[in-house]
């Protein structure tokens, strides 16, 4: 025997629907803290040493400008600066290399 109320299927619908709305708030909620989390972790690391906490200042080394932490004397390279100051490096012992050719 079938119990089943005629609206149960319409019940079933708005109940997902309102299921589904509030999963979307809830997504909504969850990015907008995420990046709101984001925003605070850099304005409390930024320029900050990743040591030792201290004030880091920018120095050109290489003719590139990396981060010195004022404390620890630790230096930081941004994203490819290690690969610049090595092509850099390469670009002058090829320039070694060919003078000794050239003397030689
Ligand atoms: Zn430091």
């Amino acid at each position: 025997m079938s119990t089943q109320h005629p609206s149960n299927s319409e019940e079933e619908y708005f109940a997902r629907k309102e299921y589904e709305r509030l999963r979307k708030l809830a997504a909504e909620k969850d990015a907008v803290q995420a990046a709101d989390k984001a925003k605070k972790r850099q304005e409390l690391h930024y320029m900050h040493c990743p040591k030792c906490g201290g004030d880091l200042t920018a120095i050109v080394f290489k003719q590139i400008e990396v981060d010195k932490c004022t404390s620890c004397a630790g230096v930081w390279l941004d994203n490819g600066e290690l690969e610049q100051i090595l092509q850099q490096e390469d670009a002058k012992l090829l320039r070694r290399i060919l003078k000794v050719f050239h003397n030689g």
